[in-house]
């Protein structure tokens, strides 16, 4: 999706503070951080939104939830952080490519 911001970040046609990559998904940081640590993890997949996944995006899914724990660790959350999905405009999102944001560490 060539006008798709998150998948030009994913292609490196836009810079990013990327921390992790693998087959499936892209880590990087927010450019506007809400907490000290603030990132989102993607799907390289191209889904919009929560609300177009289906059946056998389950296992991504649960791969992404699964990996907040273990990034958050590594970004120096392992006390406890806090996981935001915005859904739709309704729902505040901004970017139509399905990201699960990682904040914590405190306000800024
Ligand atoms: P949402 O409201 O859930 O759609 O959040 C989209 C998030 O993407 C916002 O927190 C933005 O700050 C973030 N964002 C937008 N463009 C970029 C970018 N080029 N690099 C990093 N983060 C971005």
């Amino acid at each position: 999706m060539s006008d798709c911001v998150f998948c030009n970040i994913i292609a490196g046609q836009i810079p990013s503070k990327k921390i992790y990559e693998d087959e499936d998904v892209f880590v990087f940081h927010d450019i506007r951080p809400h907490m000290k640590v603030h990132f989102m993890i993607i799907p390289k997949k191209h889904i919009p939104t929560l609300m177009d996944c289906q059946p056998e995006d389950r296992d991504l899914l649960g791969k992404i939830m699964l990996m907040t724990s273990q990034l958050a660790k590594q970004e120096g959350l392992s006390e406890g952080y806090k996981t935001l999905v915005n859904t739709g405009k309704a729902g505040g999102q901004e970017v139509f490519h399905l990201h699960v944001h990682v904040m914590g560490g405190g306000s800024l």
